[in-house]
């Protein structure tokens, strides 16, 4: 059975959801690894869809019975993580699996995954971009904005042990820099 993947993480704000969705639109081989999480669901996401929303008590049954290839409670009682059976569906299937991670998760599934997958790192091209990106969204309160904001900062620092980065300045380009990257490692 072919295990690739394909590891896009970034501070939130980025903008890597934007580039994840544009390669699944041009190469239909890769399919999205649902994460689970115990977050509120945002009025437009789908359950099963976006993520399998749990409570933070199944979240944690989870954690015990060793379903996840990697977890991580991103923010007080706010888990986020990457189930074995989504990945297993995904390789049965023939597919290559596409993650939408944060720093730390890319580093544990590129650990996991080795040779086998091609960690991207997205990067904003500034402080001050990502703050605006950050507030343009408007999903979140302020006091959130100020949690995600210090997050990105610390893990802007991770870049170099990513297997290549992308600097989200113009859209196109990174969309076009994404695909190119992409092809060539499942080639
Ligand atoms: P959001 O709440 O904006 O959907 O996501 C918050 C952060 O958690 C983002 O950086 C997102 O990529 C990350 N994230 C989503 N799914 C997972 C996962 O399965 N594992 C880890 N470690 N992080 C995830």
């Amino acid at each position: 059975m072919i295990r690739k993947a394909i590891i896009f993480s970034a501070p939130s704000g980025a903008g890597k959801t934007t580039l994840v969705r544009h390669l699944m639109e041009k190469l239909p081989i890769l399919q999205f690894s649902v994460s689970a999480t115990s977050r509120s669901k945002r009025e437009h996401e789908i359950h099963g869809k976006d993520y399998f929303f749990l409570t933070p008590e199944q979240f944690r049954a989870h954690i015990q019975s060793n379903d996840f290839l990697e977890w991580e409670e991103v923010y007080p009682n706010h888990y986020y993580g990457t189930l074995k059976s989504e990945v297993e569906r995904i390789f049965e299937e023939g597919k290559v699996v596409i993650f939408d991670v944060d720093v730390v998760g890319g580093l544990n599934l590129k650990e996991y995954f080795g040779s086998e997958a091609l960690a991207v790192f997205v990067k904003p091209p500034s402080e001050e971009e990502l703050e605006n990106r950050l507030r343009y969204r408007n999903t979140e309160t302020e006091e959130k904005i100020q949690l995600r904001l210090a997050k990105a900062k610390h893990e802007l620092a991770f870049e170099d042990r990513f297997d290549t980065v992308i600097v989200n300045e113009n859209l196109e380009i990174a969309k076009g820099e994404s695909l190119e990257k992409v092809k060539n490692f499942i080639q």
